[in-house]
């Protein structure tokens, strides 16, 4: 390891806290997790070599303090921070704050962050860098009329998307000119409310696609490779449920996704962990650019788990000016995550904070758990309802099915509703199990909440 990177203060809570301190462990660098007062009894807390209480429940008053983070960074004598996801792991202000006080911040530079981080602008360099992207409107809207225009010239239906986008949030359908302007109103208080932006910009609504993305790794001196691809397509509202590597694609088409990636993290001196997001039209073939998120993802374990490449500890590695030609990998298999959240599927989703009065968690062959829950553990009601990330891996995807029913079964959660018996649901539909669902598989089904009131055993 270089000796750049001796103590590293882990901004972020929950599982990928825990992940953070022990790819940081395996490295011998020690570690500095932050806690709210409502997660004292989090595993990421004893993860690390040390915590530090940061405030109260509130994000805004604990993990979103910028300044508070970058002082207990510097007060417990760490050189550098990793920001997790979620949370300020995008925040170009927070980025340049740790550099500026002379920390290493895990992940690319303020600039990078700031480029992707508009999605408008994003779209703009895809564009000049011949990466091919969703037809859509040059830059924000500036009027109605352009996007009422663009839905004539293109066809609807349309899809609203906000400059400041993440988590299918301020995404909005319009199925025709009529209905553009309450649409567009209810999009931008949307996007108002979740980012402080309610800058929008138009893109054709594409029906039938997939949602495939590549991970890409940068290091300092130049360099960026891919490390294949994934395969997100189980959605609801817009957000992933179920991710797996390889993603079923034609040899020619992984390698030119994988090379339009590369391109399009060259174009902005790419350096750490990152994500190029495309969605995949299933009639045609052709793939489209939809954005990329510059940090580490909730799903990068399948490329883990297929690959043999510990993808955090390279992030630490490339920050501590590590050079990527020491990688090497040879994919193998296949790999799919479950989200287990604390949810109610029956109860649309509902959260589900509470005591964890039971918590066991599956093991055996190909299967591999990351989680900062065990049993009596309070879920806190403040945050992101993740509880765990079951990720499965086999020779290939019928083993890797065959594996996540076992280990779907042995998972017994007990005190919160969760999202275990969902996934043992979808793993009996027949479209997952042929790999021809798309984005919108899930909001086919209207009733999804009522079939999963029969428990599946
Ligand atoms: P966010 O940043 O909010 O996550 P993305 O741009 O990454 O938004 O898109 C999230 C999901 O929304 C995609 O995986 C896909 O399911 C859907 N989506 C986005 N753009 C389109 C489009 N043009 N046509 C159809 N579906 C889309």
């Amino acid at each position: 390891m270089a000796d750049t990177l001796r103590r590293l203060l882990i901004a972020n809570r929950g599982e990928i806290a825990v992940r953070v301190a022990r790819a940081a462990r395996d490295l011998g660098i020690e570690s500095v997790s932050v806690h709210s007062a409502a997660d004292g009894d989090s595993r990421h807390v004893d993860a690390a070599d040390r915590s530090v209480c940061i405030g109260p429940a509130a994000a805004s008053a604990s993990y979103l303090r910028r300044d508070l983070l970058v002082h207990v960074a510097e007060a417990t004598g760490c050189d550098a921070v990793h920001p997790g996801y979620g949370f300020l792991s995008e925040d170009t202000e927070f980025a340049r704050q740790v550099g500026d006080a002379g920390l290493a911040w895990v992940g690319p530079s303020p600039e990078a962050i700031s480029t992707m981080g508009d999605k408008a602008e994003a779209r703009a360099v895809a564009t000049a860098a011949g990466v091919p992207v969703v037809p859509g409107t040059e830059g924000v809207l500036t009027s109605e009329r352009a996007a009422v225009e663009f839905g004539r010239e293109h066809g609807f239906p349309i899809l609203l998307k906000a400059r400041a986008g993440g988590g299918g949030k301020g995404m909005r359908i319009v199925s025709d000119a009529d209905e553009l302007p309450s649409v567009l109103s209810l999009a931008r208080q949307e996007a108002a409310g979740a980012f402080g932006d309610d800058s929008m910009y138009v893109e054709r609504y594409l029906p039938r696609v997939r949602h495939v993305e590549v991970q890409v790794l940068g290091d300092n001196h130049g360099t960026v490779v891919a490390l294949g691809e994934r395969d997100c397509s189980v959605q609801r509202r817009h957000q992933k449920v179920v991710e797996e590597a390889p993603a079923d694609l034609p040899g020619e088409t992984r390698h030119q996704m994988c090379q339009t990636a590369v391109r399009l993290a060259e174009a902005v001196d790419y350096r750490g962990a990152g994500t190029v997001e495309f969605l995949v039209d299933v009639d045609t073939g052709a793939y489209y650019f939809i954005e990329m998120n510059t940090r580490i993802q909730v799903e990068h374990p399948v490329t883990e788990e297929i690959t043999g490449v510990d993808l955090v500890a390279w992030q630490l590695r490339v920050a501590a000016g590590e050079r990527l030609a020491a990688l090497n990998y040879e994919p193998r298999g296949n790999a799919m995550e479950f989200r287990i959240t604390a949810e109610d599927p029956a109860r649309n989703f509902a959260p589900s904070p509470g005591r964890l009065t039971v918590f066991e968690v599956p093991d055996g062959p190909g299967v591999r758990c990351d989680t900062h829950c065990y049993p009596g553990y309070v879920v806190p009601p403040y945050y992101d309802s993740l509880l765990a990330k079951l990720v499965i891996r086999g020779r290939d995807r019928s083993e890797v099915v065959q594996r996540a029913r076992r280990a779907l079964r042995e998972f017994r959660v007990q005190g919160v509703a969760t999202t275990v018996g969902f996934h043992q649901w979808l793993l009996e539909q027949p479209e997952f199990l042929a790999g021809t669902h798309t984005t919108g598989y899930l909001a086919d089904f209207a009733g999804t909440g009522s079939m999963l009131q029969e428990e599946v055993t």
